[in-house]
Protein backbone atom coordinates (compact mmCIF):
# COMPACT_ATOMS: atom_id res chain seq x y z
CA UNK A 1 0.00 0.00 0.00
CA UNK A 2 1.69 3.43 -0.91
CA UNK A 3 1.49 6.37 1.64
CA UNK A 4 -1.27 8.26 -0.40
CA UNK A 5 -3.56 4.93 0.19
CA UNK A 6 -3.09 5.01 3.81
CA UNK A 7 -5.68 6.46 5.58
CA UNK A 8 -4.59 5.70 9.50
CA UNK A 9 -1.21 5.12 11.12
CA UNK A 10 -0.90 4.20 15.05
CA UNK A 11 2.57 4.73 16.31
CA UNK A 12 3.48 3.32 20.02
CA UNK A 13 6.77 4.28 21.52
CA UNK A 14 8.28 2.95 24.73
CA UNK A 15 11.43 4.46 26.73
CA UNK A 16 13.60 3.29 23.99
CA UNK A 17 12.71 6.31 21.60
CA UNK A 18 14.05 8.70 24.44
CA UNK A 19 17.03 6.91 25.48
CA UNK A 20 18.90 8.69 22.61
CA UNK A 21 18.17 11.85 24.61
CA UNK A 22 19.81 10.87 28.00
CA UNK A 23 16.71 9.34 29.59
CA UNK A 24 17.06 5.46 31.11
CA UNK A 25 15.11 2.81 30.00
CA UNK A 26 13.38 0.98 32.73
CA UNK A 27 13.97 -2.94 31.61
CA UNK A 28 18.04 -3.29 31.77
CA UNK A 29 18.80 -6.56 32.10
CA UNK A 30 19.29 -6.11 36.16
CA UNK A 31 15.36 -4.87 36.22
CA UNK A 32 16.22 -2.16 38.23
CA UNK A 33 15.15 1.60 37.02
CA UNK A 34 18.12 3.72 37.90
CA UNK A 35 19.24 2.00 40.59
CA UNK A 36 15.60 1.24 42.22
CA UNK A 37 13.73 -1.82 42.36
CA UNK A 38 10.53 -1.05 39.96
CA UNK A 39 8.19 -2.31 42.94
CA UNK A 40 9.51 0.43 45.29
CA UNK A 41 8.94 3.66 43.05
CA UNK A 42 6.08 2.16 40.34
CA UNK A 43 3.49 0.83 42.11
CA UNK A 44 1.03 2.12 44.63
CA UNK A 45 2.57 0.15 47.66
CA UNK A 46 6.03 1.18 47.17
CA UNK A 47 4.39 4.94 47.51
CA UNK A 48 2.08 3.56 50.48
CA UNK A 49 5.57 2.53 52.03
CA UNK A 50 7.56 5.66 51.21
CA UNK A 51 6.34 8.33 49.89
CA UNK A 52 9.56 10.18 49.89
CA UNK A 53 11.24 8.01 48.09
CA UNK A 54 8.91 7.83 45.29
CA UNK A 55 8.69 11.62 45.30
CA UNK A 56 12.80 11.94 45.48
CA UNK A 57 12.85 9.65 42.20
CA UNK A 58 9.83 11.42 40.32
CA UNK A 59 11.08 14.91 41.61
CA UNK A 60 14.76 13.96 39.76
CA UNK A 61 13.28 12.66 36.88
CA UNK A 62 11.15 15.78 36.46
CA UNK A 63 13.83 18.02 37.13
CA UNK A 64 15.58 16.39 34.39
CA UNK A 65 13.02 17.68 31.44
CA UNK A 66 12.62 20.68 33.13
CA UNK A 67 16.22 21.83 33.24
CA UNK A 68 16.69 21.15 29.36
CA UNK A 69 19.71 18.93 29.71
CA UNK A 70 17.34 16.29 27.72
CA UNK A 71 16.03 17.26 24.29
CA UNK A 72 13.82 15.56 21.88
CA UNK A 73 16.21 13.78 19.32
CA UNK A 74 15.91 12.67 15.42
CA UNK A 75 13.34 10.00 16.33
CA UNK A 76 10.94 12.09 17.99
CA UNK A 77 11.41 15.06 15.12
CA UNK A 78 10.99 12.55 12.32
CA UNK A 79 7.46 11.65 14.00
CA UNK A 80 6.26 15.36 14.75
CA UNK A 81 7.26 15.50 10.60
CA UNK A 82 5.17 12.61 9.86
CA UNK A 83 2.38 13.64 11.72
CA UNK A 84 2.35 17.06 10.07
CA UNK A 85 2.75 15.82 6.61
CA UNK A 86 0.16 12.97 6.79
CA UNK A 87 -3.41 13.59 5.33
CA UNK A 88 -4.97 10.18 6.65
CA UNK A 89 -5.44 9.89 10.45
CA UNK A 90 -2.68 9.64 12.89
CA UNK A 91 -2.40 8.84 16.47
CA UNK A 92 0.89 8.79 18.84
CA UNK A 93 0.57 6.39 21.36
CA UNK A 94 3.39 6.95 24.15
CA UNK A 95 3.91 4.63 27.03
CA UNK A 96 6.58 7.32 28.08
CA UNK A 97 6.13 10.05 30.28
CA UNK A 98 8.29 12.70 29.55
CA UNK A 99 7.15 15.54 27.02
CA UNK A 100 9.46 15.12 24.60
CA UNK A 101 7.02 14.40 21.61
CA UNK A 102 5.38 17.17 22.36
CA UNK A 103 8.75 19.27 22.32
CA UNK A 104 9.66 17.96 19.21
CA UNK A 105 6.24 19.04 17.68
CA UNK A 106 3.96 16.38 17.98
CA UNK A 107 0.35 17.35 18.66
CA UNK A 108 -2.17 14.28 19.01
CA UNK A 109 0.20 12.51 21.87
CA UNK A 110 -1.56 9.93 23.78
CA UNK A 111 0.24 9.66 27.37
CA UNK A 112 -1.22 5.81 28.41
CA UNK A 113 1.22 5.80 31.19
CA UNK A 114 0.27 9.27 32.23
CA UNK A 115 2.79 12.59 31.98
CA UNK A 116 5.69 13.37 34.68
CA UNK A 117 5.02 17.23 34.52
CA UNK A 118 1.33 16.49 35.58
CA UNK A 119 0.56 15.64 39.51
CA UNK A 120 -2.57 14.08 40.65
CA UNK A 121 -4.38 14.21 44.02
CA UNK A 122 -5.46 10.43 45.74
CA UNK A 123 -7.48 11.72 47.57
CA UNK A 124 -9.97 13.93 44.81
CA UNK A 125 -8.62 12.87 41.51
CA UNK A 126 -7.76 16.49 40.75
CA UNK A 127 -5.25 16.59 38.23
CA UNK A 128 -2.76 19.89 37.83
CA UNK A 129 0.55 20.92 36.31
CA UNK A 130 3.78 19.88 37.82
CA UNK A 131 7.17 21.59 37.04
CA UNK A 132 8.10 21.62 40.55
CA UNK A 133 9.41 19.03 43.11
CA UNK A 134 6.40 17.23 44.90
CA UNK A 135 6.04 16.95 48.44
CA UNK A 136 4.44 14.60 50.58
CA UNK A 137 3.28 17.44 52.72
CA UNK A 138 1.51 19.31 49.35
CA UNK A 139 -1.80 20.01 49.67
CA UNK A 140 -4.64 19.61 47.25
CA UNK A 141 -5.66 23.14 45.55
CA UNK A 142 -9.29 21.23 45.42
CA UNK A 143 -9.46 19.15 48.00
CA UNK A 144 -7.04 20.99 50.43
CA UNK A 145 -6.21 17.40 51.94
CA UNK A 146 -2.47 16.66 52.15
CA UNK A 147 -0.73 13.50 51.78
CA UNK A 148 -2.99 12.49 48.11
CA UNK A 149 -0.50 14.60 45.82
CA UNK A 150 1.35 12.37 43.68
CA UNK A 151 2.55 12.36 40.18
CA UNK A 152 0.13 11.71 36.96
CA UNK A 153 1.40 8.45 35.98
CA UNK A 154 0.38 4.83 36.04
CA UNK A 155 1.91 2.44 37.92
CA UNK A 156 1.92 -1.15 37.94
CA UNK A 157 -1.39 -2.72 39.14
CA UNK A 158 -3.00 0.22 37.94
CA UNK A 159 -5.08 1.14 34.68
CA UNK A 160 -3.31 2.69 31.94
CA UNK A 161 -5.05 6.25 30.50
CA UNK A 162 -7.91 6.35 27.32
CA UNK A 163 -7.70 2.87 26.48
CA UNK A 164 -10.93 3.10 24.75
CA UNK A 165 -9.56 6.10 22.17
CA UNK A 166 -6.35 3.68 21.87
CA UNK A 167 -8.30 0.53 20.85
CA UNK A 168 -10.82 2.95 18.61
CA UNK A 169 -7.31 3.52 16.71
CA UNK A 170 -6.24 0.56 16.35
CA UNK A 171 -9.59 -0.99 15.20
CA UNK A 172 -9.41 1.64 11.86
CA UNK A 173 -5.24 1.38 11.44
CA UNK A 174 -3.91 0.01 8.07
CA UNK A 175 -0.19 0.80 9.85
CA UNK A 176 0.84 -0.18 12.93
CA UNK A 177 4.49 0.90 14.27
CA UNK A 178 6.40 0.27 17.82
CA UNK A 179 9.25 1.95 18.14
CA UNK A 180 11.56 1.57 21.54
CA UNK A 181 9.44 -0.44 23.18
CA UNK A 182 10.27 -4.19 25.02
CA UNK A 183 7.35 -5.89 24.70
CA UNK A 184 6.59 -6.72 28.63
CA UNK A 185 4.55 -4.52 29.78
CA UNK A 186 0.81 -5.42 29.03
CA UNK A 187 -1.49 -3.84 27.54
CA UNK A 188 0.86 -2.03 25.31
CA UNK A 189 3.00 -5.38 24.36
CA UNK A 190 -0.40 -6.74 22.75
CA UNK A 191 -1.43 -3.66 20.47
CA UNK A 192 0.45 -5.66 17.48
CA UNK A 193 -2.43 -7.78 17.50
CA UNK A 194 -5.20 -5.65 17.99
CA UNK A 195 -3.52 -4.21 14.85
CA UNK A 196 -3.06 -7.59 13.19
CA UNK A 197 -6.37 -8.16 13.15
CA UNK A 198 -7.92 -5.66 11.68
CA UNK A 199 -5.47 -6.13 8.09
CA UNK A 200 -2.86 -3.59 9.11
CA UNK A 201 0.73 -3.96 8.13
CA UNK A 202 2.63 -4.49 11.71
CA UNK A 203 6.30 -2.91 12.15
CA UNK A 204 8.51 -3.24 15.10
CA UNK A 205 11.53 -0.72 15.25
CA UNK A 206 13.99 -1.32 18.38
CA UNK A 207 17.41 -1.50 19.41
CA UNK A 208 16.96 -5.55 19.49
CA UNK A 209 13.87 -7.83 19.01
CA UNK A 210 11.18 -7.32 21.54
CA UNK A 211 9.65 -10.00 23.65
CA UNK A 212 6.82 -9.83 20.61
CA UNK A 213 8.92 -9.61 17.87
CA UNK A 214 7.32 -12.73 16.00
CA UNK A 215 4.13 -11.04 15.84
CA UNK A 216 5.04 -7.97 13.58
CA UNK A 217 5.23 -8.61 10.03
CA UNK A 218 8.37 -5.98 9.22
CA UNK A 219 10.73 -5.52 11.83
CA UNK A 220 14.29 -3.20 12.05
CA UNK A 221 16.69 -3.31 14.75
CA UNK A 222 19.34 -0.44 15.67
CA UNK A 223 18.88 3.16 17.26
CA UNK A 224 15.25 4.87 16.86
CA UNK A 225 17.68 8.33 15.81
CA UNK A 226 18.82 6.74 12.59
CA UNK A 227 16.34 3.87 12.24
CA UNK A 228 13.06 5.86 12.52
CA UNK A 229 13.83 8.74 10.12
CA UNK A 230 15.32 6.39 7.35
CA UNK A 231 12.03 4.19 8.00
CA UNK A 232 9.88 7.34 7.55
CA UNK A 233 11.36 8.51 4.31
CA UNK A 234 11.18 5.53 2.84
CA UNK A 235 7.75 5.50 3.82
CA UNK A 236 6.70 8.26 2.55
CA UNK A 237 9.22 8.33 -0.78
P1 LIG B 1 11.52 -0.56 28.35
O1 LIG B 1 12.53 0.27 29.08
O2 LIG B 1 10.94 -1.76 29.00
O3 LIG B 1 12.16 -1.02 26.96
C1 LIG B 1 12.86 -0.15 26.16
C2 LIG B 1 13.14 -0.81 24.82
O4 LIG B 1 13.82 0.15 24.04
C3 LIG B 1 14.02 -2.06 24.91
O5 LIG B 1 13.48 -3.09 24.11
C4 LIG B 1 15.36 -1.59 24.32
O6 LIG B 1 16.02 -2.59 23.57
C5 LIG B 1 14.92 -0.47 23.41
N1 LIG B 1 15.93 0.57 23.21
C6 LIG B 1 16.88 1.01 24.07
N2 LIG B 1 17.59 1.98 23.50
C7 LIG B 1 17.09 2.16 22.26
C8 LIG B 1 17.41 3.01 21.17
N3 LIG B 1 18.40 3.90 21.24
N4 LIG B 1 16.68 2.92 20.04
C9 LIG B 1 15.65 2.03 19.92
N5 LIG B 1 15.32 1.19 20.91
C10 LIG B 1 16.02 1.26 22.07
O7 LIG B 1 10.43 0.45 27.96
P2 LIG B 1 8.89 0.30 27.64
O8 LIG B 1 8.67 -0.88 26.76
O9 LIG B 1 8.49 1.65 27.17
O10 LIG B 1 8.15 0.00 29.03
C11 LIG B 1 8.59 0.44 30.25
C12 LIG B 1 7.80 1.41 31.07
O11 LIG B 1 8.76 2.34 31.57
C13 LIG B 1 6.78 2.25 30.40
O12 LIG B 1 5.63 1.99 31.07
C14 LIG B 1 7.17 3.72 30.67
O13 LIG B 1 6.08 4.39 31.29
C15 LIG B 1 8.30 3.67 31.64
N6 LIG B 1 9.46 4.51 31.32
C16 LIG B 1 9.31 5.72 30.69
C17 LIG B 1 10.45 6.47 30.35
C18 LIG B 1 10.26 7.79 29.66
O14 LIG B 1 9.25 8.44 29.86
N7 LIG B 1 11.20 8.20 28.80
C19 LIG B 1 11.71 6.00 30.65
C20 LIG B 1 11.83 4.77 31.30
C21 LIG B 1 10.70 4.03 31.62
Amino acid sequence: MSQQQRKSIVVLTGAGVSAESGISTFRALDGLWQNHRVAEIASPQGFAVNPSLVHRFYNGRRQQLVSGTVQPNRAHLALAELEARFRGKFWLVTQNIDDLHERAGSEKVIHMHGELLKKRCAHCGDIGMATQALKITDTCARCHRTGGIRPHVVWFGETPLRMGEIYDALKCCDLFIAIGTSGNVYPAAGFVDAAAAVGAHTVELNLEPSAVESAFAEKKYGPAGTLVPDFISRLEG
